[in-house]
């Protein structure tokens, strides 16, 4: 990767990109330009960098209501490195779907990371359902690697050390983005792997589809019944986040999210 950079960062940093491309691009035109990773075009929004800001503030005082016994300078370097370690588990999912596609014999072409979702764009999508699957794997595995890793290192810091609080946010971000990106929702990775699954066991495309939103529907109602006994049981925290979660599967299967 670092090859990569230093022979793109000349010629490409900071360009502002020629919006007239293609459709997605007029959308995305305010994108700038920033690398290329394996001849993939990886284009970053200017406001994800206020996302990471806001992200920066809220960690570093959520460390001081945890622990108010920590100086202002330890509760924003807990906050940096924690907002470092939750955009790794982020950024490194869709960074790791270009070496998958490559794996699979049909490369990605562009990733957009806007402020939400970051889109990954192949401009020859006509590929075996085979492949569709193979290189919806990158992202998860990587997750899952980073979830491995955190772990470890979580068993092996001292309770309320800063380490130890930076290890706890590596698991959760490595556990929600793997989660998340399992989940069979159409626009997300185990969406993928189950729609393309269907098609090359027979089923056409608009059946697949239909099939995911199906998933999805049932899955969203297993969320609602699950968070309702949750808050039943006071754990309200837990709660709120599945109903929160049963929200967007349910939106996803009416088709309202895409
Ligand atoms: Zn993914």
């Amino acid at each position: 990767m670092h090859w990569f950079w230093r022979k793109y960062e000349k010629r490409n940093l900071f360009q502002v990109y020629d919006e007239r491309k293609t459709r997605t691009d007029m959308v995305l035109k305010r994108q700038i330009l920033l690398f290329k990773i394996a001849n993939t075009t990886v284009k970053i929004s200017p406001s994800v960098f206020i996302n990471i800001l806001f992200l920066w503030a809220f960690l570093s005082w959520l460390t001081g209501i945890r622990h108010p016994e920590r100086l202002i300078w330890e509760r924003i370097l807990t906050g940096v490195l924690a907002s470092l370690l939750l955009l790794i588990a982020d950024l490194g999912h869709t960074l790791a779907h270009i070496f998958s596609a490559r794996y699979a014999g049909a490369p990605m072409d562009e990733i957009h990371i806007p402020s939400g979702m970051p889109r990954t764009i192949y401009h020859d999508n006509h590929v075996h359902p085979s492949v569709h699957r193979l290189r919806s794997f990158g992202g998860p595995i990587f997750n899952l690697l980073g979830l491995v890793i955190s772990l470890v290192w979580h068993t092996l810091t001292l309770p309320g050390s800063m380490a130890n609080d930076l290890a706890t946010w590596s698991v959760i971000g490595f556990t929600f983005i793997l989660v998340g990106s399992l989940t069979p929702l159409p626009y997300v990775d185990g969406g993928t792997m189950l729609k393309w699954t269907l098609v090359e066991h027979g089923r056409t495309l608009s059946q697949a589809d239909a099939i995911v939103r199906r998933v999805d529907l049932i899955l969203g109602a297993l969320l609602i019944t699950l968070g309702l006994v949750l808050l039943f049981w006071h754990m309200w925290w837990w709660g709120l986040l599945i109903l929160a979660g049963a929200a967007i599967v349910i939106a996803s299967g009416l088709g309202i999210l895409r």
